[in-house]
């Protein structure tokens, strides 16, 4: 199984990290996990076209981990044929409102390319097969086993993390969250554990040099896991391999040590902070 970052930024736009999103592979199956801002041009520099997309995952439904679903979507049927499988999407309880509304932004461009290519016109349009998954669920994709678990990014709910278990290893995509016992659950014995992070330490220097935004980002940190929550979550759990991403604020370049050295002190196993398109093979 190959962990690819392919987009390891947050909300805050940054010209060098494209908006959350990760990649999951085994054998012939690709499989994208939330599709943050620029998803889709990353997803072609890992080597992935749309159409080899065999399903899109979303941990949740804040707008930085699903402002490129649009996209993959109408990239995935306009360049595949007529008669392609349709796009599997799987997301918690209000995935098929959002998809619903994508549609209906998606109607008129879906309608102009039916008017003028005949054989797209030949197969049935946009098809989507959304999937609303709850806790507890699993189910295969592609060789892939992938099981659903909570986390805890309250207010926001419900939000999803998942398992993936292929070859005989373990990858597990946490999403936004903060620690808790069903997170433990399902990281527990993980090859590979991606954490979406943030560092306490550097969100109040921000404060600082924004007061008129300070309540604001004050507001995220209760949220998110910290570098250190990420740490200890992976030595509880037995996890191999600590992947960071998602990180606030971004990582500047040469700083990734000082992030890494932030989890080390509670985590005995390999950490991985890198720009996007960092991948990790299990
Ligand atoms: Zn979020
Ligand atoms: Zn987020």
């Amino acid at each position: 199984m190959k962990i690819t970052l392919i987009g390891t930024g947050s909300p805050i736009p940054d010209p060098n990290r494209a908006g959350p999103s990760t990649l999951v592979q085994s054998g012939a199956t690709n499989l994208v996990v939330d599709c943050g801002r620029g998803c889709v041009m990353r997803l072609t520099a890992a080597g992935v076209m749309p159409p080899f997309v065999g399903a899109i995952l979303l941990t949740h439904l804040h707008s930085d981990h699903i402002s490129d679903l649009n996209d993959l979507v109408t990239s995935r049927w306009i360049m595949s044929p007529a008669q392609a499988t349709p796009t599997i999407i799987v997301g918690p309880v209000g995935t098929a409102r959002v998809v619903d509304g994508l549609r209906a932004m998606l109607a008129l461009d879906e309608q102009y390319r039916l008017d003028h290519h005949a054989d797209l016109r030949s197969g049935p349009g946009i098809v989507l097969d959304v999937r609303e998954v709850s806790p507890g669920d699993s189910f295969e994709i592609g060789g892939i086993s992938v099981a659903v678990g909570r986390t805890d990014h309250r207010p926001v709910a419900p939000t999803i993390g998942y398992r993936f278990e292929a070859d005989g290893k373990v990858a597990v995509l946490a999403g936004d969250t903060v620690p808790c016992a069903e997170l433990d659950d399902l990281c527990r014995g993980a090859d590979v554990y991606v954490q979406t992070v943030l560092r306490p330490d550097l969100v109040e220097v921000m404060k600082q040099f924004l007061p008129a935004q300070a309540p604001r980002l004050h507001d995220i940190l209760d949220y998110h896991s910290s570098v250190e929550d990420a740490a200890k979550t992976a030595a509880r759990c037995g996890v191999s391999t600590l992947v960071l991403t998602h990180c606030v604020p971004a990582v500047q370049p040469g700083q990734e040590a000082d992030w890494i050295a932030q989890a080390t002190p509670h985590f005995g196993g390999r950490v991985v902070v890198g720009p996007d398109l960092t991948s990790v093979d299990v």
